[in-house]
């Protein structure tokens, strides 16, 4: 077998994995690529799209701003392709679409993290609605523009199927309305995505779960101490703690990272044991089992309790925490003053958004692609207002 054979192909490719030979293709037909598989393909195309850049710049909880060793959106892409081709490895899944998935599962969030989604959706309830998911699609389905004869990256079937995690049934019909049989069926057949799709939903909670609680206690608004008393932390931490009793009276952020470890991997090896005892009872031979069998990826049931306890002591203390929720009210102040702005007085849009046929649309677009800063920066430009005084900055 040739270097480039072994490259384009897995070589446990489990049965029930998505095998990019069989793929339900892309909207526009191309011609395959002489050394790359039609997933390795969609993971570049991501990679080298703008939108992909801009996640470097884009919050996932704490701004941009403050601070340059927090998780931004682009780190947490990483991370999470990170996790998923780990278990995906093992599971013999297709590692080429689980990279492919994570990379792009939050090109179409805002600004400003969930408080820029949220302010936004309201902006457009009257107008058609937003939300990220389907704005993730959206990017790559349209927004990005690199093709001569075609909008979009015209990705896989198999890549945005996996970024449309979750879609209400009106939207789902939408979409089967000019999209027959497409990403939109499985919600009204009550179907499930692929496993890789499946998997990289659970790498982005595990991803974030873990790395909340690193940035939570680096920015100094939970303690480690505090975050200890989840069961899930204590236990990993005391494991560490008997392996190395030197990291009690150690200063630094040993002990954190050494527990955060131990919880990240016993996390993989038990959503790969969890999975493993799924795919033997439901016996998939192949993605259609996948489709139609209830969903297979997934946390024991304990990790599931121990994991839900930790989102919720994250929710309490760190995403509603008094200086996360002002910096929350000032993000939305920009993002409805940017919409109301751009609504009102088209002309302060770029020209190409200003002609759109959707004005709502084309606003909702132009927002969602900004950074933190560069929202910050229009919010300045358009009102004359610095929104951030300079304590945040
Ligand atoms: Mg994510």
């Amino acid at each position: 077998m040739s270097a480039a054979a072994t490259s384009v192909r897995p070589l446990a490719l489990a049965p029930y994995a998505c095998d990019p030979a069989a793929s339900r293709g892309r909207r526009i037909a191309q011609a395959a690529a002489p050394t790359r598989n039609e997933f390795q393909r969609d993971r570049d195309r991501i990679v080298h799209s703008t939108a992909f850049r801009r996640l470097v710049y884009k919050t996932q909880v704490f701004l941009n701003h403050e601070g340059d060793l927090f998780r931004t959106r682009l780190t947490h892409s990483l991370e999470v392709a990170q996790l998923g081709r780990s278990i995906g490895r093992t599971l013999g899944l297709n590692e080429d679409l689980i990279e492919a998935i994570a990379l792009a599962h939050d090109l179409g969030h805002t600004p400003f993290g969930h408080a820029g989604q949220d302010v936004l959706a309201e902006c457009m309830h009257n107008h058609g609605g937003f939300e990220h998911n389907l704005q993730s699609l959206r990017v790559v389905d349209v927004l990005e523009e690199r093709y001569a004869n075609f909008d979009g990256l015209n990705l896989c079937f198999e890549t945005r199927e996996g970024l449309l995690k979750r879609c209400p049934l009106p939207v789902a019909r939408w979409i089967e309305r000019w999209e027959p049989g497409g990403i939109g069926a499985r919600f009204l057949a009550r179907q499930q995505p692929s496993l890789e799709a499946q998997l990289t939903n659970l790498a982005d909670e595990i991803a974030y779960n873990a790395h909340d609680v690193d940035d939570g206690v680096r920015s100094g608004l939970i303690s480690f101490e505090q975050v200890a008393q989840v069961p899930l932390i204590a236990r990993y931490r005391d494991e560490a703690l008997a392996e190395h009793p030197e990291l009690a009276s150690m200063k630094g952020r040993r002990l954190l990272f050494e527990t955060l470890r131990r919880m990240l991997s016993a996390q993989v090896y038990d959503v790969i044991a969890a999975t493993q005892a799924r795919l033997a009872e439901h016996q998939p031979h192949n993605v259609d089992d996948v489709r139609a069998a209830p969903p297979m990826v997934e946390f024991s049931a304990a990790m599931r309790r121990d994991s839900a306890e930790l989102k919720q002591f994250l929710f309490r203390k760190l995403y509603r925490h008094p200086r996360v929720s002002a910096t929350t009210v000032l993000a939305r102040q920009v993002v409805s003053d940017l919409f109301a702005a751009y609504t009102t007085d088209p002309s302060l849009l770029p020209a190409d958004y200003r002609e759109a046929p959707e004005i709502y649309r084309a606003v909702a677009d132009y927002i969602a692609g900004m950074t933190d800063r560069f929202a910050l920066r229009e919010h300045e430009r358009i009102s004359g207002r610095r929104i951030f005084d300079a304590a945040t900055q």
